[in-house]
Order: structure tokens, then C-alpha cells, then sequence
């Protein structure tokens, strides 16, 4: 926090803990590591528990493995040590008149400060036996009298984060004494009569009804009643995502006043040509976003539009046509492509597309410089991301297209836009991002979806195994390459690390004795360019019959022919990524077969993996995704563009970001063009 230049007084709630009554510089930098910095951050410190304090398990009722608070009088005390005083365990003995419950703390024999016989405490913990009673290392929180007893006992009590030194009650009373004199002026973000029933009435058939923020602080803290808490939590979590999206909407709508657009709708000269030479038809919904395409890139305000289709679904003709509309408009276009491989892969694609009606294809990649053609024909560069490198100075640039969008930061996107006035933009991401994510990543985006495969595709199965029915998979391997096919096998990394993961390095010179006859072909992060092209090309060519990879192939490669996909150590990789390799097959006519290899032990794991067997519907997996391991992780890259919320769930509200988008949208609105 930087202190305000002026003299005037901060607002309330930005007022410094220090300025507390009972917070000295040792306490302020306890709650600094808490990220607590001012009144506004205590007064939203989150509970990570409540305990209900007004009924209470008695001892005697305590169950095994089940987490209870209870209560009692410490009637023994004691620190064993032993192994010459290397371990220890402290131990105490409570009683409540039902029966008496031992709790020990191991390797911790400092406890013994802070407990002394006859006390009264609470425990919460589960019970890991009943002869006699016993709880380890359970959470504990003396009771004492005097006279603010009220906030601790007798109510529901808040149980919060806490580190090192700080006790939980003085934290609980500190917060209390806050909202005593704070709560009055905690601003109400919403329009005077707008919450209650008002903004239940204003999210019209929606079942959402909403406390005032100041009484939904309150409650998070101090809940009447357990329902209360998840009240409270919706509405502190909807202002989070209003804030978000007003920050999102205004920047578009800025940017839509000062942008002016490049006129890109094209006239067919080529598209016609282009479309009647291929040799399928475009799906239905390519040719529904291509129009939405078309309306932008000939419309008022630069394109901002993000493409969603799941991998196989056809992006890349639809980029294709849409690069047509601006290179017959007259402008160039740039691609930008995540690896060498896929940009490589890409050049060959289109260079074999738009060679034959007289437009240049350039690649421009780490390794690869264009060379450089007539200046005033027009002009289609892909590249990686050494198209943000100083060298590209592109003139005319009027459309902008990214491929595998998930693998950039939202920097590198707009450091690529920059590099021309306000070109238009689309964005392409294979990874089915879940709604919530959508709505506030790409939130400044339009978007527009591929929801259905071209005809005519194989089946893909999917079957989840241990490791030691290694050898059984590698026959069916063998069979398939005997009809004909082609097999893609993975591997989580290219060196020996600890842990038991196989070495893709070791593994190729195995997989070639296991599957001979066959040519195996190594492709990892560290060849160099020209090694990676040509393992591609003897792949491509059907040369080599099985590619070993690591998990480089993720994105974009497009081999119809391989219907085999063997993932081992699959339980080191996420759902969504494992979703995107499995997209590398069933590309073609054929059936195509995934088989994930997951380490002996990990039950766990193999019910996790189980979700790629029962569905391919990206969206769900990335659902699925985004539950068990968060955003970060699930986003990579992104993560950098995702905001940190206290209340609010991207994997679970869908309903209240929805909310938010629209009460933000008519807020707006009703406010006319400036904020
Ligand atoms: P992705 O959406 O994963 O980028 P691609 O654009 O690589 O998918 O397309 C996958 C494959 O499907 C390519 O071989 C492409 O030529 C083919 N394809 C695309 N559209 C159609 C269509 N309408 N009919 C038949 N095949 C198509
Ligand atoms: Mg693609």
C-alpha cells in the first residue's frame, strides 16, 4: 500500500491495522503474512470453518473418524520423551462428566505452554480411537470467561486461517471489535432499494436473493444460522464478479471508441475458389461462425473473437477462410502457433491452400526467417512466437489469428496486436475452457463455437490400465500397425527424474526392439529444429509407424492416419491435457484407440482417468477438470490473467457470474456511453 499523496484522509476501510486498538507491530506483521493489510482485508478474511458452539458432541458420544468439536476440563497433563530425548509426545486428558478424551501432540513438546490444569477447551478433530478416546493434533481454542465470552461460545463461531503466534480467539475478537465500528460504513456497491427483493426481482426468474454487502460481512463472520454463511458468500462473491466485469466491459467499451475498424469482409474472389476445391464440405457450424466472422470483419469496431471448438472440430479451414475475407480486402494476416512443429505444420497446410490463387505463404519461427517476396502482394506470415520478436514489422496488418490461445499469456496476444492499427482479432483455443473460466479470461471477447465434429470420423475408445497389462497393450499395438495404422506413444518427460518415470530417451531404444518391424520415430523439446521437422515429416509420411513423444504433440498436429495413442504415466497429467493428446487421433475414418497407463498403486488416479473413458466431450472434461485441481492448474500459462477471489468459485458459479455479467451490462447501459 503506498500512502495517499494528498492530505486527504483515506476512507475508512483503507485505514492500516495499525490504527486498531490492540494491534502493535508485532500483531501488524503477524496479519501481514496473512495478507491482511487494512480494515477492509480483516473485515474480509474468510473463515475456513464454522463450529456451531451451541450443541456440542459430549465426549462419551465422540465417533471414530468423525470430525466433531466437544469440550472439556483438562484433568491431567504431561510431556513424555524418549529416544534420548529426540521424540516426544505431549499429552492431555480432558473430562466433561460423560467420559475423557486424551489429545497428543507429537514432536511438539512446546504445547505444554500453553495448557495448565483445569482449564477448559474446545477440540476439534477426529477421534482415531476409542479405547481410550484419543485424538491427535486436534485444533484447540481455550474457553475463558470475562466479559466478550459472547463472541467465542454460545454461537456459531468463525474458525479462521491463522500462521504462526496469532491466537484464534484474539483474531475472532479483533474481527468482532472491527464490525462493531466499521460495519456503518461498509459502502453498498448497489443502487439505493436495488438488493433484497429488488435484485431478486431484477435477475428476473433467477432464485437469487441478496443481503446488503455491510450485513453479508457480518454474517460470514458471525452467522445466526449456518444458511446464513453461504447467503453471505454468494453476495460477497457476486460483487467480486461485478467488479471483475466492469473492469473488463469498460475496457472494451473504451477501446470500441477509440478503435476504429479496417474494412476486411472481403469480396470472394478467392474464397470461392478456395471453398469448391476443397475436398470436404464445412460443417454446418463452420459455416455458422464463419458467418458471425464475416459480420465482424466487415463491421464498425475491430474484431475481438475468440473460437472455441474442441480439438478434431475443424478451426483451422475456418481461420483459413477468415485470412481469405482480409487478404482479399487487401490486407496481410498474421498466425501465431504455440510450437515449430505446429507452425510448421500449419505453413505446409496453407502454403498448399493459397499458393494456388497467387497469395505468399511466409513462416517465420525461431529457426526460420521468411525471405522476402513482392512487397505489395498480399501476404500470410505464420509463425511462433518470434512473430512478437522486434523483426516482424508487418504493413497492412488487418487480421491477427492465434492458434491454441491457452498457451500464451494475454500479453503475448496483445503485444501481437499492437504490432499493426488495430487489426481484428480471433483467438482459437482447443482447450473447452468451462463457461465460468470463459466468461471472465475472455470476458472483453466475443465467442463464437464449433459444436460438432465433420461427419464421417471414426470412434475413439478409451480404456484406462495399470502398468503391469504393459505387455498385452503392446500386442494390440502390434496389430493395429499390422492393418496399417499408426501409433502416437507419450511420456510425461525427456530425462530420467526420480519418482520412477520412465525416460523417454531409454524407452526409445525398448519400443523399438518391442514393436519391430515398426520405425520409431523420438520427438522431445530438445532436438533442434530441423530434427523435430524431419522426425515430423518421416511421421507424417508414414515412414516411421509409431511417433514416441513427450507431451509437445499436445497441440494443433494433424496425422489422420494415427489412431493409436499410448499415454503412460497418464496420472501425472491433467484431464483437460490428456484430452488434447487424445485429440491427436480420430482424425481419420478409422477407429481410433487411447489407452492411458497409469502407475500400479494409484487408485486414486485411475478413478480420475476413468472420466476419459465414459465421455470426448471436451467441455465436460475441462468441467471435471477445473473441480479437482483449480484454475491455475488447469489453465497453465494463463493462470497470470486470472484474478484471485475470496468468495468467489469458478467451478461453481456459473449462475452468479452470469448475473454479474448482465446486471454490469444494464448498469452501463443505463449510464450511457461514459462510466
Ligand atoms: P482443430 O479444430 O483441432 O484445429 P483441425 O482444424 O486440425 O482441427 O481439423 C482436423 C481435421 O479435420 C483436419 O484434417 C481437417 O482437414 C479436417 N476437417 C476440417 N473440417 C472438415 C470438414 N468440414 N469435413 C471433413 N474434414 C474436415
Ligand atoms: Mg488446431
Amino acid at each position: 500500500m503506498s500512502a495517499s499523496p494528498s492530505n486527504e484522509p483515506l476512507p475508512p476501510l483503507a485505514r492500516p491495522l495499525k490504527h486498531l486498538r490492540g494491534v502493535g507491530s508485532e500483531r501488524q506483521a503477524q496479519l501481514a503474512r496473512l495478507g491482511l493489510f487494512t480494515v477492509e482485508d480483516l473485515l474480509l478474511h474468510r473463515p475456513n470453518r464454522y463450529e456451531d458452539r451451541r450443541h456440542f458432541r459430549s465426549i462419551s458420544e465422540l465417533q471414530l473418524d468423525e470430525a466433531s468439536t466437544t469440550r472439556g476440563r483438562i484433568v491431567a497433563l504431561g510431556l513424555k520423551r524418549f529416544r534420548g530425548g529426540q521424540r516426544s509426545v505431549f499429552e492431555i486428558i480432558l473430562d466433561d462428566g460423560t467420559a475423557r478424551l486424551h489429545c497428543r501432540w507429537w514432536n511438539l513438546p512446546f504445547m505444554q505452554n500453553y495448557f495448565a490444569m483445569g482449564d477448559e477447551v474446545f477440540v476439534f478433530g477426529k477421534p482415531n480411537s476409542l479405547k481410550p478416546r484419543t485424538i491427535d493434533h486436534p485444533e484447540t481454542e481455550a474457553i475463558e470467561g470475562g466479559e466478550e465470552s459472547f463472541i467465542h461460545v454460545n454461537r456459531i463461531a468463525p474458525i479462521y486461517p491463522l500462521t504462526e503466534g496469532l491466537p484464534q480467539r484474539w483474531l475472532r475478537s479483533l474481527i468482532w471489535r472491527t464490525l462493531e465500528e466499521y460495519e456503518a460504513q461498509i459502502p453498498e456497491p448497489w443502487p439505493k432499494g436495488f438488493s433484497g427483493d429488488s435484485a431478486r426481482a431484477a435477475t428476473a426468474g433467477a432464485s437469487l436473493s441478496f443481503p446488503p454487502r455491510a450485513s453479508a460481512i457480518r454474517m460470514i463472520h458471525f452467522p445466526e444460522v449456518m444458511e446464513d454463511i453461504e447467503l453471505a458468500r454468494r453476495r460477497l462473491a457476486l460483487d467480486e464478479f461485478m467488479a471483475l466485469q466492469r473492469e473488463i466491459q469498460l475496457r472494451r467499451k473504451k477501446f470500441e471508441a477509440k478503435a476504429r475498424a479496417l474494412p476486411c469482409g472481403g469480396d470472394n474472389r478467392w474464397m470461392k475458389p478456395f471453398l469448391a476445391r476443397l475436398n470436404f464440405q464445412l460443417t454446418p457450424a463452420q459455416t455458422r461462425v464463419l458467418r458471425e466472422l464475416r459480420h465482424d470483419l466487415g463491421g464498425v469496431h475491430p474484431m475481438r473473437r475468440l473460437l472455441q471448438g474442441d480439438v478434431g472440430s475443424g478451426k483451422t479451414i475456418v481461420a483459413a477462410c477468415s485470412a481469405l475475407m482480409a487478404l482479399e480486402s487487401g490486407y496481410n494476416v498474421a498466425l501465431m502457433a504455440p510450437t515449430e512443429i505446429l507452425a510448421e505444420q500449419h505453413f505446409r497446410t496453407f502454403k498448399g491452400w493459397f499458393e494456388p490463387l497467387g497469395i505468399e505463404v511466409r513462416l517465420q519461427t525461431g529457426s526460420h526467417k521468411p525471405a522476402m517476396g513482392n512487397p505489395k502482394a498480399a501476404v500470410f506470415t505464420i509463425g511462433t512466437h518470434a512473430l512478437i520478436k522486434a523483426g516482424f514489422t508487418p504493413d497492412r496488418l488487418g487480421l491477427v489469428i492465434i492458434d491454441e490461445q491457452h498457451k500464451f499469456g494475454v500479453t503475448q496476444r496483445e503485444q501481437l496486436v499492437r504490432k499493426g492499427a488495430y487489426p481484428h482479432l480471433l483467438v482459437m483455443t482447443a482447450t473447452p475452457i468451462p463457461r465460468t473460466l470463459g466468461l471472465t479470461l475472455y470476458g472483453e471477447l466475443d465467442v463464437s463455437v464449433i459444436d460438432e465434429m465433420p461427419a464421417g470420423r471414426g470412434r475413439i475408445k478409451t480404456f484406462v490400465r495399470l502398468a503391469d497389462k504393459l505387455p498385452k497393450v503392446w500386442e494390440f499395438i502390434r496389430e493395429q500397425l499390422a492393418k496399417g495404422r499408426q501409433a502416437y506413444v507419450v511420456y510425461p518427460r525427456v530425462e530420467e527424474t526420480s519418482g520412477g518415470l520412465k525416460a523417454v530417451t531409454k524407452e526409445f531404444a525398448n519400443l523399438k526392439t518391442v514393436l519391430a518391424p515398426n520405425r520409431v520415430g523420438l520427438l522431445h523439446g530438445r532436438l533442434k529444429s530441423s530434427e523435430k521437422e524431419q522426425v515430423m515429416a518421416g511421421f507424417r509420411t508414414n515412414t516411421t509407424q509409431v511417433l514416441l513423444a513427450t507431451p509437445l504433440i499436445e497441440v494443433g498436429l494433424d496425422v489422420p492416419n494415427a489412431t493409436l495413442m499410448l499415454i503412460e504415466n497418464a496420472e501425472q497429467f491433467g484431464l483437460a491435457q490428456l484430452h488434447q493428446l487424445r485429440g491427436r487421433i480420430g482424425r481419420g475414418t478409422h477407429d481410433s484407440y487411447c489407452i492411458l497407463v497409469a502407475a500400479a498403486k494409484s487408485r486414486e488416479a485411475q478413478q480420475r482417468l476413468k472420466v476419459l473413458e465414459e465421455t470426448t466431450d471436451g467441455f465436460r472434461i475441462a468441467e471435471a477438470d477445473l473441480k479437482l485441481r483449480g484454475p491455475g492448474e488447469l489453465l497453465g500459462q494463463q493462470q497470470s490473467g486470472l484474478p484471485r477471489f475470496r468468495f468467489g468459485n469458478l467451478a461453481e458459479d456459473w449462475e452468479l457470474i452470469k448475473l454479474a455479467r448482465d446486471l454490469v451490462a444494464r448498469s452501463l447501459a443505463a449510464a450511457g456511453s461514459g462510466p
